[in-house]
């Protein structure tokens, strides 16, 4: 096992992997810009390198700084956590020319899922259903996209092959305003992603998002561990997350599993991994696959017992896994409500200083935040300052329990979204379950024309 594990994040997970870290007795380099030098996960690591300035493309995305604190400090591996450098496959080829490992799959299995036309190409090969469209990347030719649009059936979804975080897609009702829709999302796809590859995709109008954590280690064994209900979204992102998901079929679960099982030994993945579904009248469409860890990881960790960061190191230093399928039992019911601090109803990002704050506690209840009374939000970062999961032997009693915890927590000096999350929970239609990902904007928007 490793001796020293370097954490190149910041914020909630840079605290989550350092506690994985202490407890299996690794030591922790925590790399980090000037904005977090006094942040509490900071000092507590064993160690800590300054690595530049607050804006991320000078601090937590340069690549060189963070492989040069890697050698200062003797770190023999590093992980990456979410977002900033997670599904970067030039990094984690230099982090492994370098001679350090990276935590998490191969190269060119990010390379592969990182393209959403390639990854979407190799899961339907592999036997993953995916979302009717275009067979591939959308041609130059707009006669021919027309062609592929019409055989698709209205409404469609462009997409950028290199999107991510809910950006670079545009939903088309009408042949009318295809061509031009592709157009812009090109041009978009170009400038926020470099890469001006587009796909079509049949646009699916009520469905559920639901995903499947998947383990795999570099001896051909994987297993999934069920799946998560992420269907409370705005904007793409997402809000509130369960496991597992309402009202789903247990032999329709272990059909989809096994298919995602089968395909991370097709392409030989190794580490934690997510497949990314649409799921409608009974039916999973693939949309991609997160090679990496997620936020939401933890309404997983709580049902199956299983602490995913401590497995993603364990399968990193080559160790086989430790669980077959049959050993993941779930039990129970999680939820987890994503604190943001932002204005609950503008959504307007609200950073500063946290004057007052009280975490929630009781039976069944996990807080992973890095934040304390005192602490304050750096204005440079994703505005997530932690993430709320309440567990329960079933969802009714995890959601007493969130409802509990949310009414008990105290956050002031910055604004929060806890009143949205509070309003969630008393929704008859969230309380029901199995609400489609268009469930939470239709609300929001009917909040909008009340108010006015
Ligand atoms: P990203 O990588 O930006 O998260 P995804 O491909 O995972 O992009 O899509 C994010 C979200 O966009 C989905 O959870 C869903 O809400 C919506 N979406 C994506 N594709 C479709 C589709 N074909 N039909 C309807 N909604 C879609």
């Amino acid at each position: 096992m490793f001796e020293k594990i370097l954490i190149a994040n910041r914020g909630e997970i840079a605290l989550r992997i350092q506690r994985a870290c202490r407890e299996m007795g690794i030591r922790t380099v925590v790399v980090h810009s000037e904005a977090d030098t006094e942040a509490k996960y900071v000092k507590l690591a064993d160690e800590s390198v300054c690595i530049g300035p607050p804006p991320a493309a000078s601090s937590y995305l340069n690549i060189p700084a963070i492989i040069s604190a890697a050698e200062v400090t003797d770190a023999e591996a590093i992980h990456p956590g979410y977002g900033f450098l997670a599904e970067n496959a030039d990094f984690a080829e230099k982090v492994e020319r370098s001679g350090f490992v990276f935590i998490g799959p191969r190269p060119e299995n990010i390379r592969l899922m990182g393209d959403k036309v390639s990854a979407k190409q190799a899961m339907a090969k592999a036997g993953v259903p995916t979302v009717p469209g275009s067979d591939g990347a959308l041609p130059e030719d707009g006669k021919e996209v027309v062609r592929i649009a019409r055989k698709v059936g209205y409404p469609v979804i462009i997409k950028a092959a290199g999107g991510g975080g809910g950006r670079g897609m545009r939903v088309v009702h009408t042949e009318a305003a295809l061509l031009n829709a592709v157009n812009m999302t090109r041009a978009e796809a170009q400038a926020a992603f470099a890469n001006p590859v587009i796909y079509l995709e049949k646009y699916l109008e009520r469905p559920r998002h639901i995903e499947i954590q998947v383990l795999a280690d570099a001896h051909k064994n994987a297993i999934h561990l069920g799946e998560r209900d992420c269907s409370l979204q705005r904007r793409h992102q997402k809000v509130m997350e369960e496991a597992p998901a309402p009202e789903l079929p247990s032999k329709l679960r272990d059909r989809v599993g096994e298919r995602c099982v089968d395909a991370c030994r097709k392409i030989g993945y190794r580490g934690a991994g997510t497949f990314e579904f649409l799921f409608e009248d009974g039916e999973f469409y693939f949309i991609e696959m997160n090679t990496r860890i997620q936020v939401e990881h933890p309404v997983t960790e709580m049902i199956s017992g299983v602490d995913l960061v401590q497995e993603q190191i364990r399968v990193a230093a080559g160790e086989k896994l430790r669980f077959r399928q049959k050993d993941i039992v779930l039990r129970g019911h999680a939820i987890e409500c994503r604190i943001n601090a932002e204005d609950p109803y503008r959504f307007t990002p609200s950073p500063g200083k946290i004057t007052s704050y009280h975490p929630p506690g009781g039976p069944g209840i996990r807080v992973d935040s890095h934040v304390y009374q005192g602490y304050s939000v750096p204005p440079y970062y994703d505005s997530m300052v932690g993430k709320l999961i309440a567990y329960g032997a079933n969802r009714e009693q995890a959601i007493a329990r969130m409802r509990i915890a949310l009414s008990e927590m105290v956050v002031e000096g910055i604004q929060t979204n806890i009143a949205l999350h509070r309003e969630l929970l008393s929704d008859t239609r969230v309380l029901r379950g199995a609400v489609s990902i268009h469930y939470l904007e239709q609300k929001l928007a009917q909040q909008q024309t009340k108010k006015k």
